[in-house]
């Protein structure tokens, strides 16, 4: 219940205005995401030095006219040169989502900025994940992967465990060298093509990721679920797989103790860095996920 109201609430512009506008939003925002992509650089360095690896979203969703798009690309291939400059590559990657590219204008728009993208990132020695949006745009997110991977077989990929298609898109990109990232999905689904209650989610991210862990990509656990990750540490003892051929992946701001002890565990950890001023979806998805949790947490 609560947590549809706030997916309802991530998508209201007029709802959005408000709360970017209250001044208590701050400092509590601060706690998620990274402000400038200066900020965002100086986040990056301080998980570094912790042991961390990066992924760095610029938060921008669902744009809406040409020059956005383009402005969306330059942001990455900057953001990406400064990583470069910074000695933060490889560790640090960049997270994309293919709506801020303008996929739902003109497809090929989008694939052509997303190509430029995985230039830049090829050249500043580190690669790109494509995210995973709503059920909508999962066969375009896929032919676009397929396309950039032609160039840039680094690529990764977004699976979303909640969606039914999911085990089979695992079974077809678990081949050698695919990065493919598993979460279980945050987007509000119909029935007809996601599973609805937890337990059936749970279950489904346990099938995919036996899928990955068996297979030969490399598996990007994305999760805060203390259960998921146990069994996704004993599916990498189980199936033979030592650092650096799977990783896990925790959001800004979320866990960071677990975020710690898994490194400290000798486990390759990602972080989910989001920057930029165009928060308030990001936020809203965060929020519906851990109500209480999240609006008392006090860091
Ligand atoms: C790196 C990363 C990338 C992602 N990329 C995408 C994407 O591209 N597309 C997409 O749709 N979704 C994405 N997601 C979001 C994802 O789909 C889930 O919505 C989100 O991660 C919440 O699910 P969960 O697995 O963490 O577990 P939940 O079901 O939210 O929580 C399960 C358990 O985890 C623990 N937990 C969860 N949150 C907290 C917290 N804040 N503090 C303490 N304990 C907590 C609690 O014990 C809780 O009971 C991404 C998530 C991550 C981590």
């Amino acid at each position: 219940m609560l947590r549809s109201l706030f997916l309802a609430a991530a998508g209201s512009s007029r709802l959005e205005r408000l709360v970017e506008s209250a001044p208590v939003s701050k400092g509590f925002v601060r706690r998620f995401i990274a402000g400038s992509a200066g900020d965002a650089l100086r986040v990056s360095r301080e998980l570094a030095d912790d042991g961390l690896a990066v992924t760095l979203d610029h938060l921008r969703e669902d744009t809406r006219t040409a020059e956005q798009a383009a402005a969306v690309r330059q942001e990455y291939v900057t953001i990406l040169g400064r990583l470069r400059e910074a000695g933060l590559t490889p560790a640090a990657e960049v997270s994309l989502k293919l709506s801020a590219l303008g996929q739902r204008i003109d497809e090929k728009l989008a694939l052509e900025h997303a190509h430029a993208i995985c230039a830049a990132a090829a050249e500043a020695g580190t690669t790109v994940t494509l995210d995973a949006e709503d059920h909508t745009t999962t066969d375009a997110m896929f032919e676009t992967l397929l396309e950039l991977r032609r160039d840039f077989p680094e690529t990764g990929a977004t699976l979303q465990a909640h969606l039914r298609r999911t085990e089979g898109d695992c079974r077809e990109l678990a081949t050698a060298g695919s990065r493919v990232r598993l979460c279980k999905g945050a987007y509000a689904e119909p029935e007809s093509v996601a599973f609805q209650s937890a337990l059936d989610v749970d279950k489904s991210f346990v099938r995919c990721l036996n899928i990955l862990m068996s297979g030969e990509g490399y598996p990007m656990v994305a999760t805060h679920d203390p259960r998921l990750i146990a069994i996704g540490e004993d599916r990498a003892r189980w199936f033979d797989r030592s650092t650096g051929e799977y990783e896990f992946q925790l959001l800004y701001g979320v866990r960071p103790d677990e975020q710690a002890r898994l490194a400290a565990g000798g486990h390759t950890v990602r972080v989910y860095l989001p920057y930029g001023d165009q928060w308030y979806g990001y936020l809203m998805r965060r929020i519906a996920e851990r109500p209480v949790r999240v609006l008392t947490s006090k860091k």
